[in-house]
C-alpha cells in the first residue's frame, strides 16, 4: 500500500496508464468473446485467424494500434476489419479508466470484471438477440461472491470485523439480485399483457440479477428506468438520422462473422403475426444493450445522486413525524 501510495504522489499518470492499457487488452479478448461464445467455439484456441484463413501476427494484432496502422485493412488479403473491433477496445479501455479514477482500487478491479461482463452480453445481445447464462446467471454468481472477497463493492457502513462487512455485503448483492429479477419479471409480464407481444425475454430478467448482484438494488431499479430511458433517445437519434439520410442504419458488415445469422434480416421471417411497426420500429430492440448502459451508468458516475435520491424517497414514505 505505501509503494502505491509512493508511485501515485511521484507519477499519477502511471496507474491510470496501465489500466487504459490493461482495458485495451481484455477488450480486444472481449472481440474474441463475443464472436465465439455465441459460435459455442473456444476463446482460447486457435488464435486470431484472418477470414481468409492465415493467422493474425502479434504485431499486428495490438489492441486499436494495429487497425489504425493497418487503416482496418488485413495486411495479407486486404480485407476490411470493422470499426467494431478497436472500437469495443477503446470503449473497454475507457470504461476500465473511469472504474480506477471513481472507486478505491478493490472496488475498481471487481469493476473491471463487471464492464467486461456488461460489454460482453451487450454486442451479443446486438448480434444474436440473446445473454448467454454464463453472462446472466454466471455473472450473478461472480457477483455475489466478489461481493463477499471485496464487501466496498456495496459500500455501506463499514465495521471493523471482515466477516461482518462481508456477510452485509453478499446479503446486499442477493437482495439486489432478487429486486432487479423482479421488476424485470414484472415488466416483462405488465408488458406483455399491454402490447400484447413479448417485450423482453427471460434472459433480460436472469441478466438483471447479475446487474442487481454487482450494483445493489438501487443499480438493479436504475438500470431498468435509466436504461429505459437511454433506449428512448438512442431510438429517437436513430429515427432522426434515418429520416435526415433516407437510409436505414444498420450495424456494419463483420469480416468474420459470415456465417452467422443476421440478427436483421433474418429475425423477422419467423415473426409474421402483425407487423413490427405496432409500436412505431420496424425492428426487434434487444434490450440487453439498454440494461447494460444503464448499469454502468449507475456503477461508474451515478450511484452517490441515485442512492440519495433512493433514501430521500424511503424517509419521505417512512416518516409520519
Ligand atoms: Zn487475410
Amino acid at each position: 500500500m505505501e509503494l502505491f501510495n509512493e508511485v501515485n504522489t511521484v507519477a499519477p499518470w502511471f496507474f491510470p496508464t496501465m489500466v487504459f492499457v490493461l482495458g485495451a487488452c481484455v477488450g480486444s479478448f472481449l472481440n474474441v468473446c463475443i464472436y465465439r461464445i455465441p459460435a459455442e467455439k473456444s476463446v482460447v484456441f486457435p488464435g486470431s485467424t484472418c477470414a481468409c484463413g492465415k493467422p493474425i501476427a502479434w504485431f499486428d494484432n495490438i489492441p486499436i494500434l494495429s487497425w489504425l496502422i493497418l487503416r482496418g485493412r488485413a495486411r495479407c488479403c486486404g480485407r476490411p476489419f470493422s470499426i467494431r473491433y478497436p472500437a469495443i477496445e477503446l470503449l473497454t479501455a475507457l470504461l476500465f479508466l473511469a472504474s480506477w479514477m471513481h472507486h478505491p482500487p478493490a472496488k475498481a478491479v471487481v469493476g473491471m470484471v463487471f464492464i467486461s461482463i456488461m460489454v460482453c452480453a451487450t454486442f451479443i445481445d446486438f448480434d444474436h438477440m440473446i445473454i448467454p447464462d454464463r453472462f446472466a446467471i454466471g455473472g450473478a454468481v461472480v457477483g455475489v461472491l466478489l461481493s463477499g472477497l471485496v464487501p466496498a463493492l456495496h459500500d455501506q457502513a463499514v465495521t471493523p470485523y471482515w466477516a461482518i462487512n462481508a456477510t452485509r455485503a453478499v446479503l446486499e448483492a442477493v437482495i439486489g439480485m432478487f429486486i432487479g429479477s423482479a421488476l424485470v419479471l414484472w415488466i416483462a409480464e405488465i408488458a406483455e399483457v399491454v402490447l400484447r407481444k413479448e417485450a423482453m425475454g427471460f434472459g433480460d430478467v436472469k441478466f438483471l440479477g447479475a446487474i442487481g448482484a454487482f450494483c445493489g438494488w438501487q443499480g438493479g431499479v436504475f438500470a431498468v428506468f435509466g436504461g429505459a430511458v437511454l433506449g428512448t433517445i438512442a431510438f429517437a437519434g436513430i429515427l432522426i438520422f434515418e429520416k435526415a439520410t433516407g437510409r436505414a442504419a444498420s450495424p456494419a458488415a463483420e469480416p468474420e462473422q459470415d456465417t452467422s445469422p443476421a440478427p436483421e434480416a433474418g429475425g423477422d421471417s419467423k415473426d409474421e403475426s402483425e407487423p413490427e411497426s405496432a409500436i412505431g420500429f420496424g425492428r426487434e430492440t434487444p434490450f440487453g444493450p439498454m440494461l447494460a448502459a444503464g448499469a454502468l451508468l449507475y456503477f461508474l458516475w451515478l450511484h452517490p445522486i441515485v442512492d440519495g435520491y433512493f433514501a430521500e424517497v424511503y424517509k419521505l414514505l417512512t416518516d409520519f413525524s
